[in-house]
C-alpha cells in the first residue's frame, strides 16, 4: 500500500480512503501495524482540529437516532460528521452496534457524514488505541465532528472520555424519581446529561429525570474545566429532534470557554500522555505474550510454588531474560 498517496487522499478528504486507512490502524499484523504508525505520524497536526464529542448510554436509550438527528442537523449547517464506536460487547455478540444496516439510514447516506463500524476486537485495550487512530484519521480528513458512541459497559467510557473533547451521558425517563443507577464515577465524566424521549407520554418523566440529575449534578465537587452551569442536564427527543439545537448551543458554549480558559488545550495534552502510557503498558504486556516469554514465566513460576525463588526475585529475573531491564 503506498502511504504517500494514501496520506494525500485523506488530506484530500477522500472518503474511500479514509476507511481503507481506518482499516489499515485496524489491522493486527506487524507490517500494517508499522505502515499505519507511520501514516499517522505523517498526518499528525494535518486537517483540522475537530470537536470530539463521546456519547454513553445504556442500550435502548436512543443513541443512534440521538446520532441521526443530530448528524443530520450538524450536516444540515454545512458540517462534515463522522461516527466511530467503542463496544467492548462486540466480540462476544459477534457484531457491533454499529453494524447493523438499519442504524442511522438516513446519516449514512448523508455525503456529509461518515459512520465506521466498531472494530471487532477481543480486548477493550485494543478496541480503544483503534477508535483513537481512527479519529485521528477523521481529524486528518477534515471531520469538523467526530462522534465516538458507546455502551454503557465496564471501563469503555473512561476510554471514550479519554479520547473527547465533550462527554454526553444519554439517559431515558425513569420511572420513579430515583436515579438510574448511575455510577458516580460516570456522573463525574460527563458534561452534559441528555435525557431523551422527551415527548408524548414519556415527557413528564423525562422532565422529573432530568431535574432530579440536575439536583444530583450541583452535588458533585467542582471541576476546574467548567464554566458556570455546568455540568448540565437536559431533555431532548431524538425521535422528535427536539432540544438538539439547544444542546448544539451548549456544547459550542462549553467548548469556547474551554478553548479561552486553556483547558482544552491540557485535556488534549493530558490525553495524549494518557494513550502514551497505555500504548507503553500494552506493548508490554504483549512482550509477556510471545513464546518465548511464557516459557520463561512458566519456568520461574514453578521455582516460584516450589520456594526456590522469590515472587519478587522472580519478577526482576524474568524482566532480565526477557531484555526488559538490565540483569
Ligand atoms: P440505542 O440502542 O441506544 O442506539 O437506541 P435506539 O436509537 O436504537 O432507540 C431505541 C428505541 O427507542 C427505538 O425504538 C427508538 O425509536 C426509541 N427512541 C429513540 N429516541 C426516542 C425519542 O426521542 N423518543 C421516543 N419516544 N422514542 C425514542
Amino acid at each position: 500500500m503506498d502511504i504517500a498517496e494514501l496520506r494525500d487522499k485523506i488530506l484530500k478528504q477522500e472518503r474511500r480512503a479514509l476507511a481503507r486507512a481506518i482499516t489499515l490502524v485496524e489491522s493486527a499484523r506487524a507490517d500494517h501495524r508499522a505502515q499505519a504508525s507511520g501514516l499517522l505520524d505523517s498526518l499528525r497536526g494535518a486537517g483540522r482540529q475537530s470537536l470530539r464529542i463521546g456519547l454513553s448510554g445504556t442500550p435502548g436509550v436512543g443513541k443512534s437516532t440521538f446520532i441521526e438527528s443530530f448528524g443530520m442537523m450538524l450536516t444540515a449547517q454545512g458540517l462534515r460528521v463522522a461516527v466511530l464506536a467503542v463496544d467492548p460487547s462486540s466480540a462476544r455478540s459477534g457484531g457491533s452496534i454499529l453494524g447493523d444496516k438499519t442504524r442511522m439510514e438516513r446519516l449514512s447516506r448523508d455525503p456529509n457524514a461518515f459512520i465506521r463500524p466498531s472494530p471487532s476486537q477481543t480486548h477493550l485495550g485494543g478496541v480503544a488505541r483503534r477508535t483513537r487512530e481512527a479519529v485521528a484519521l477523521c481529524e486528518a480528513a477534515g471531520f469538523d465532528v467526530v462522534l465516538i458512541e458507546t455502551v454503557g459497559v465496564g471501563q469503555s467510557e473512561t476510554v471514550v472520555a479519554e479520547m473527547s473533547d465533550l462527554f454526553l451521558l444519554l439517559l431515558a425517563p425513569a420511572g420513579g424519581d430515583e436515579l438510574q443507577g448511575v455510577k458516580r464515577g460516570i456522573m463525574e465524566m460527563a458534561d452534559l446529561i441528555l435525557v431523551n424521549k422527551a415527548d408524548g407520554d414519556l415527557k413528564s418523566a423525562a422532565m422529573r429525570t432530568c431535574a432530579d440529575y440536575s439536583g444530583a449534578l450541583r452535588l458533585l465537587r467542582k471541576r476546574p474545566q467548567d464554566p458556570e452551569g455546568f455540568p448540565k442536564a437536559m431533555t431532548v427527543s431524538a425521535l422528535q429532534e427536539n432540544g438538539l439545537d439547544q444542546t448544539w448551543e451548549e456544547m459550542r458554549a462549553l467548548t469556547s470557554w474551554r478553548k479561552e480558559a486553556g483547558h482544552w488545550a491540557t485535556r488534549r495534552a493530558d490525553q495524549a500522555q494518557y494513550w502514551f502510557r497505555e500504548e507503553l503498558r500494552q506493548a508490554l504486556l504483549a512482550r509477556l505474550q510471545t513464546a518465548e516469554a511464557r516459557s520463561v514465566v512458566a519456568a520461574l513460576a514453578q521455582d516460584v510454588a516450589s520456594g526456590a525463588t522469590a515472587p519478587l526475585a522472580a519478577a526482576e529475573t524474568a524482566l532480565a531474560k526477557l531484555g526488559i531491564t538490565n540483569p
